[in-house]
């Protein structure tokens, strides 16, 4: 089924309150949502859509497929102290599809929780984002470092992100959340938010961008659960663009700023401030609690994600797999589109988004979960390459609007 004709599956699916097509979404764990009136095109002060280059989407133009697995736990990521004989462990892991959005955040708990220890020499376990932003907020409270993973930067699953402002993605259950965890999340998202905006525009990798969701009607009002747990300040304004206002084959598009990152420079760019203050990165991998009894610090902040099924016996963390297909990168292309969900998704839970980066154009999504293979899924990919072929070989080229 194509691009097109699948526009009745999205226009249910946002009917029916799916906030997957938004990017914000809990994956298969999201929990009902109120039914609402679609909202008005907008009006007055609204930038036109037509300067935007099309993406030369073909499958000559791909040169990778990257997979990637979501550390997810049902009842969300966890921060908390742990006592193991004469060590003490702060747990940071588990953060699902929102990692790279939270980790400056929850390393923000974690590293508060780190104060209570007596000792100003701690090991991090785990080189990801997660582990990278721990180590830094340690060290800005004065902390000795030591990030001790068995893979770094650009080796690790963080290399394999999209990755967008997403903190509510495959994050929770809504079935799984409490009103502790819930505080903690608001609490992170908070301060993960304020961070990367300070970082933003700097060398780390991380921009604004518009997103366009072409669609076949307006889109309900944005009121689902996930959304609910952030602040109202972490939204962006959403346009709605009636028939004329853009360049994509539906009659409607969505529009909304995003705040992304190039998770290669991001990362890269992170492991070098760890180590310009005064950390050290040392290879290993820990197979076991007694490899972690013999490291010299007696104050160890876990961020080893899915790795803490096995260390530490948390049969909650599941992988949600994910795959990205790259096309040659296209540096006119400077913005980005989202919805197209397949009505063939099934067990692979494809939603089509396509981001630019320098690395190339990045062109998504999948969702499965509890899949722990890390071979490219090739149904998947056609049907992510050949839906976006089909978008943009019949968007109107700028020329042909005005
Ligand atoms: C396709 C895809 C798209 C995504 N998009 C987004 C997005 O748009 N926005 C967003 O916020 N998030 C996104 N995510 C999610 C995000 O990437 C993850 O939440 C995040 O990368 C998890 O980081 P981490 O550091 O906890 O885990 P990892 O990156 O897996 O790092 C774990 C670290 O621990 C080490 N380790 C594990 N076990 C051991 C051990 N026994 N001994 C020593 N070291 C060990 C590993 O080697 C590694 O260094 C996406 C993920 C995927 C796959």
């Amino acid at each position: 089924m194509g691009y097109i004709t699948r526009a009745m599956d999205r226009r249910t699916l946002l009917r029916t309150g799916s906030i997957a097509v938004a990017g914000l979404g809990l994956g298969g764990c999201a929990g009902k949502t109120p039914q609402s009136e679609p909202v008005r095109p907008s009006t007055g002060g609204v930038r036109p859509a037509l300067d935007l280059v099309p993406v030369n989407a073909s499958w000559g133009r791909v040169i990778h497929t990257t997979v990637g697995l979501r550390p997810y736990r049902a009842s969300g990521f966890i921060v908390k102290p742990e006592k193991l004989d004469h060590k003490t462990i702060v747990h940071d892991y588990g953060h699902g599809g929102g990692g790279m959005s939270l980790a400056w955040g929850t390393g923000y708990l974690a590293a508060d929780m780190a104060l209570a220890h007596g000792s100003r020499r701690a090991a991090v376990i785990g080189c990801g984002v997660t582990g990278l932003c721990a180590a830094r907020q340690l060290q800005r409270r004065g902390f000795d470092v030591t990030i001790y993973a068995k893979a770094i930067p650009p080796h690790t699953m963080s290399n394999m992100s999209l990755a967008h402002w997403s903190p509510v993605s495959r994050v929770v259950a809504v079935t799984g959340r409490t009103p502790q965890w819930d505080e903690q999340f608001r609490f992170a998202a908070a301060i993960a938010y304020r961070e990367l905006q300070l970082l933003g525009g700097r060398d780390y990798g991380i921009s604004w961008i518009d997103r366009y969701v072409p669609m076949d009607a307006p889109p309900p009002e944005r009121v689902d659960s996930a959304r609910a747990l952030l602040p109202a300040y972490l939204e962006t304004r959403l346009d709605v663009l009636g028939p004329g206002q853009h360049p994509f084959p539906l009659p409607y598009a969505t529009r909304e700023s995003h705040m992304k990152f190039e998770p290669a420079i991001y990362l890269d760019r992170l492991m070098r401030d760890v180590i310009l203050f005064g950390g050290r990165i040392v290879i290993r991998e820990l197979e076991a609690r007694r490899d972690l009894m013999a490291l010299p610090e007696t104050l160890i902040v876990n961020c080893t994600g899915l790795g803490s099924r096995d260390l530490f016996d948390d049969q909650e963390l599941i992988p949600f797999k994910g795959q990205l297909t790259l096309l040659a990168p296209q540096p006119e292309v400077n913005y980005e589109t989202g919805g197209g969900l397949s009505s063939t998704s099934g067990h692979a839970g494809v939603s089509l988004h396509m981001t630019p980066r320098s690395d190339g154009i990045a062109l998504g999504g999948t969702g499965e979960r509890d899949e722990w293979s890390l071979e490219p899924n090739e149904e998947a990919r056609q049907q992510v390459v050949d839906g976006h072929i089909e978008l943009f070989s019949s968007m109107r080229a700028p020329w042909r609007t005005t």
